[in-house]
């Protein structure tokens, strides 16, 4: 029976995703006068995911936007596998760390298959029917192929945001970056795009995943990081955190959100 469950193990490391370990060091970044990231470390292993949470105005956008070199820390590095990000080009960077936000930021004007191909043309210069192919299979995997032709206005606000991460997972990235993902979403269609996300999670992506609802942290999350005022206040196994919270903010925290 062992074996079996080995082999099945296995069978998912196969057809699961490449990814790479993510850090950061002691990043530090203000705007203005205001510190908002004061001195992050973070280790999210390969293939593990890593769900942040925090009050408004804690610097979880920020240090999302900070891993993908939207944003320029003042101090401190950033690595992908142990390989420091911060000389590297940033849209090539960018090419290897999938983001999706709130707003899932379609074009409306064109179709879902055109949303989807768009990058993989300009970006990755592939054929047409190169990014064709690729562009179905993701929308395949995200449950959404029959809506290729579609324009994003048709579709209900799950159905947008799970063509969203089919565009960033046809980017083949190495890692994905979630900044609230289910926030502007109606609660009915929240639960579809959760469990696309556990689905990504399961099969190895290394994934950091801003977020709100605690339920997905608690099941999916290897590792929760509690933030407060820029700084990771406490950070361990979901089952750690919820159950025995150690300071004072992350109680208050929890006591507000659950
Ligand atoms: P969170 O995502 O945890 O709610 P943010 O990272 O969005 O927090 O914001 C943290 C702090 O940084 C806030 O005080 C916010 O006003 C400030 N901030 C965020 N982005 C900018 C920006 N582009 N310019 C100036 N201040 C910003
Ligand atoms: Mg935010």
């Amino acid at each position: 029976e062992r074996s079996q469950s080995s082999g099945v193990a296995t069978a998912v490391t196969g057809t699961g995703y490449e990814s790479v370990s993510v850090a950061t060091r002691d990043v530090h970044l203000a705007f203005g006068r205001n510190q908002v990231l004061r001195g992050i470390d973070l280790e999210v292993g390969r293939g593990e995911t890593a769900c942040v949470i925090g009050p408004s105005g804690s610097g979880k956008s920020t240090l999302l936007r900070t891993i993908n070199r939207l944003l320029e820390p003042d101090q401190g590095d950033i690595l992908l596998d142990g390989v420091s990000v911060l000389d590297q080009d940033p849209d090539a960077l960018r090419q290897r760390i999938g983001m999706v936000f709130q707003q899932f930021n379609l074009f409306p004007h064109m179709t879902v298959l055109r949303n989807v191909t768009l990058a993989l043309r300009q970006l990755k210069r592939l054929s047409r029917d190169e990014a064709t192919e690729l562009a179905l299979h993701h929308l395949d995997v995200v449950g959404l192929r029959h809506k290729a032709d579609a324009r994003p206005g048709r579709l209900s606000g799950g159905q947008q945001q799970r063509v969203a991460i089919a565009r960033a997972l046809a980017m083949s990235p190495r890692v994905m970056l979630f900044d609230e993902a289910t926030s502007a979403l109606d609660p009915e269609l929240v639960k579809g795009v959760l469990s696309l996300m556990a689905d990504l999670a399961a099969q190895g992506m290394t994934m950091v995943v801003v977020t709100h609802e605690m339920g997905f942290a608690r099941q999916v999350a290897d590792q929760v990081v509690f933030m407060d005022r820029g700084r990771v206040v406490e950070a361990g196994p979901p089952a750690e955190l919820f159950e025995a919270p150690r300071s004072g903010r992350l109680q208050q925290f929890l006591s507000q959100v659950l």
